[in-house]
């Protein structure tokens, strides 16, 4: 059995009072039922994994180079999360991809560092409305699949979320049909490539405008595992929601 994931994703928002919601998720979920992650910016990451000590609630960053240290400004490795308190981090957002460059190759870079340094990778994908209406969601989400994740993934260290980039922040979210499509799409992609055992074990979430109101609906689709929250993970009550609709 996989077990749930909800996984808020701050973006570039957050300042030191923004600590106080993460003491009250504590407060409202001390030990969980549901694995919970919350990566906020790399600035909070000390102080987040501090205030979360001694709960269940985990800390992660939003991105890391592929590098392990070096003359790289302004960029973060892996271990310099991990020494932050982080156990995963996201890469490959949509966000990381259009303002950065970022592609299929960076990525897989980026999640191989992570993993060799004991993270478990969010690692992200998802279509353009433009690819949608082509009909092309699933050769993108293919490409993306096999290029972005990293031979040495399991169960363990991959989390895949599939975020329709054109869902993200806008109110709008696909049928659970095309969710479930997608989702199915992903589970068959990932066991011919690492068989049935890891295949099936590697967790899938859905993120792209998550709300407590459209949250159930949206987990109970085959092959949806959880949650990446983007908006409604910056307040702790509106999180709440979604950790207690798994
Ligand atoms: P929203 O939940 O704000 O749509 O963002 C989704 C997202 O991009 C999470 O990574």
């Amino acid at each position: 059995m996989r077990r749930k994931l909800a996984a808020g994703n701050w973006k570039m928002n957050g300042t030191a009072i923004a600590l106080a919601e993460l003491e009250a998720l504590a407060r409202a979920f001390p030990s969980p039922s549901v694995d919970v992650l919350i990566c906020p910016p790399a600035t909070l990451l000390h102080s987040a994994a501090k205030a979360l000590g001694g709960t269940d609630i985990a800390v992660g960053g939003q991105d890391c180079h592929a590098a392990t240290s070096g003359a790289h400004t302004g960029d973060i490795s892996a271990d310099m999360l991990a020494d932050a308190g982080a156990t995963s981090v996201i890469l490959g957002h949509s966000e990381r991809r259009e303002d950065h460059g970022e592609q299929n190759d960076d990525i897989r870079a980026k999640a191989r560092a992570a993993m060799d340094a004991g993270l478990k990778t969010v690692i992200c994908v998802g279509e353009s409305l433009e690819q949608r209406d082509a009909a092309n969601t699933l050769d993108i989400i293919g490409g993306q699949l096999s290029g972005s994740i990293p031979d040495q993934s399991t169960g363990e260290n991959l989390v895949v979320a599939y975020e329709p980039i054109w869902a993200i922040g806008t109110g709008k979210v696909p049928t659970l049909n095309e969710i479930g499509e997608v989702h199915d799409f992903i589970r068959a992609r990932l066991e011919r490539r690492f068989g049935e055992g890891v295949g099936r074990s590697v967790r899938l979430l859905y993120g792209g405008s998550v709300k407590p109101t459209n949250a159930s609906d949206i987990f109970a689709v085959s092959n949806v595992d959880g949650a990446l929250v983007g908006g409604a993970s910056l307040k702790a009550q509106d999180f709440s929601g979604i950790i207690d609709a798994l």
